[in-house]
């Protein structure tokens, strides 16, 4: 009893620390009022502001500090708005043009709100099964999409990155074959394959089996003639091909690889044949590119972003798979203090698909702008960024800029055709001196070795007149620059 009495004496000593972290009615609905306000700012400045603000040359960055009292909310959102997030780029502006721009969708906002306030538990479907119902139906949404068999499955990560981990190690642990083979195993690809899936092979253990880039036609898609060749002198010197990456949207330009031709040539010679639909995958919502996406239901395994072509905030990619049980295959274990999730085996949980055991209920934002905005939205979105995109590449070339190819997606790739031994510094000089203007933000790549300047419209809130600016900034640039050569 004694020692019981010390404890409830050494509690009281805590105070009510519970009553001080939970809110209670007023104060929540005042933070979330002092939140509106701030997000109604926030939003406003997106809307007509620019894309890029300015950063301090030289400036190491602010110090943020944590004390022992509480600080009112007020002057933590100070800090927000003083030092995160008006500086550098606004990915939430329409003007963002560079990359692969993301989202920030308001209404899935809202969806984020509500999954850290109930704080569902959405790895075990034996805990939330609410939770993980719905992210199962999200992602055969996507499977379905994507044109994959009922046996198909697959799961909501962190983003492309995470995904393509996750896929890369199925077909990894599909093969069947032991770590002293791996050496021998061969990865085709091409050069314009995101660096993500060489950072998946690595970890995943396969960053000494063999690589090969496969040459790209005129329109930087994959040439199935000369894999199949590859393929064939592989086999020859008794290596063993494995694995094909093919891109349904590759960031540089935006090309989708000819996947029926890729499809009928991993199914001849038995690779797995993943694809990488990270950017261009929600393309698929729009009939008029079946004949592009034409082979991608023929997949093994697809990487497709709801951050970027669902319009979602970032932290929502997904990964799906041809047949679920090699992503059980991989990732579904069992441990003691699990035992009592363990109650219903028919049911599949996240947490048996991927590495994440505790995460995030991604899906719920995901829902609430799926079902907020309605399907018809994001639809005619997609089809606006395909609009816009050509727009801009006839807009540049009637300026005399020179064009890469005609865009296959919603990324043009361009540059000012300055002489040859100037062209590099020359362009990448016009990209430093839009971004400066802050009205759009534009990236720049080297293609061929040589410097191009990319436009990727995929932003949401991207509207005409950004492509309108993009222009007038350009040629602004442009004339500045010949005028003082
Ligand atoms: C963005 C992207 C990735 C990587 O995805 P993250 O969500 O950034 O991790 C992979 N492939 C392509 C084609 C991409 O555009």
């Amino acid at each position: 009893m004694e020692i019981k009495d010390e404890i409830v004496a050494a509690l009281k000593i805590l105070g009510d620390p519970v009553a001080e972290a939970d809110p209670g009615p007023e104060r929540w609905s005042s933070w979330i009022r002092e939140v509106e306000a701030y997000s109604q700012t926030f939003l406003d400045l997106t809307r007509k502001g620019p894309a890029w603000w300015p950063t301090e040359s030289g400036h190491v960055g602010p110090s943020f500090h944590l004390q022992e009292d509480a600080v009112p909310l007020a002057a933590i959102m100070e800090e927000c708005r003083s030092r995160i997030d008006f500086r550098g780029l606004n990915p939430a502006s329409g003007g963002h043009l560079g990359y692969i721009p993301g989202g920030g969708m308001p209404a899935a906002a809202l969806g984020d709100l509500l999954a850290a306030v109930t704080n569902r538990y959405a790895g075990i479907h034996f805990a939330n099964p609410g939770a993980v119902e719905l992210e199962h139906f999200l992602v055969h949404w996507v499977a379905d999409l994507f044109g994959l068999p009922s046996s198909a499955g697959g799961t909501l990560t962190s983003g492309g990155s995470i995904a393509s981990l996750v896929a890369i190690t199925a077909a990894r642990d599909a093969s069947g074959e032991p770590p002293s083979r791996w050496m021998d195993m061969v990865i085709y690809g091409t050069a314009h394959q995101h660096h993500c899936l060489d950072k998946a092979l690595r970890i995943a253990g396969l960053g000494f089996s063999k690589r090969r880039d496969v040459p790209m036609d005129e329109g930087f898609r994959m040439r199935p003639d000369v894999l199949v060749a590859m393929i064939q002198e592989d086999m020859a010197e008794g290596l063993h091909p494995f694995l094909l990456l093919a891109s349904a949207g590759t960031t540089d330009t935006g090309a989708v690889d000819p996947l029926h031709a890729l499809a009928d040539i991993a199914h001849a010679y038995g690779l797995w044949f993943h694809v990488d639909a990270a950017y261009g995958g929600f393309f698929r919502l729009l009939p008029e590119f079946d004949p592009v996406f034409a082979g991608l239901e023929r997949a093994d395994s697809i990487v497709a972003d709801p951050h970027k072509g669902l319009f979602l905030p970032y932290g929502t990619g997904a990964v799906v798979v041809r047949e679920i049980k090699h992503l059980l295959h991989s990732h579904a274990y069992e441990a003691a203090y699990m035992q009592d999730a363990y109650r219903d085996p028919e049911t599949l949980s996240p947490a048996d698909l991927s590495p994440e055991l505790t995460r995030h209920f991604r899906g719920l934002r995901m829902y609430f702008s799926m079902k907020m905005n309605g399907l018809s939205v994001i639809r005619r979105l997609l089809k606006q960024k395909i609009l816009l995109a050509r727009w801009f590449y006839h807009a540049i070339r009637e300026a005399g800029f020179e064009t890469l190819m005609e865009p296959a997606l919603s990324v043009v790739v361009f540059r000012w055709p300055a002489r040859d031994e100037e062209v590099d510094q020359w362009n990448a000089r016009l990209v430093d001196r839009v971004r400066e203007d802050g009205r759009v933000f534009l990236s720049s790549t080297r293609i061929g070795g040589r410097v191009w300047i990319r436009l990727a419209v995929l932003s949401f809130r991207t509207t005409l007149e950004h492509l309108e600016a993009t222009m007038e900034v350009l040629k602004r640039q442009r004339d500045l620059a010949l005028s003082t050569h």
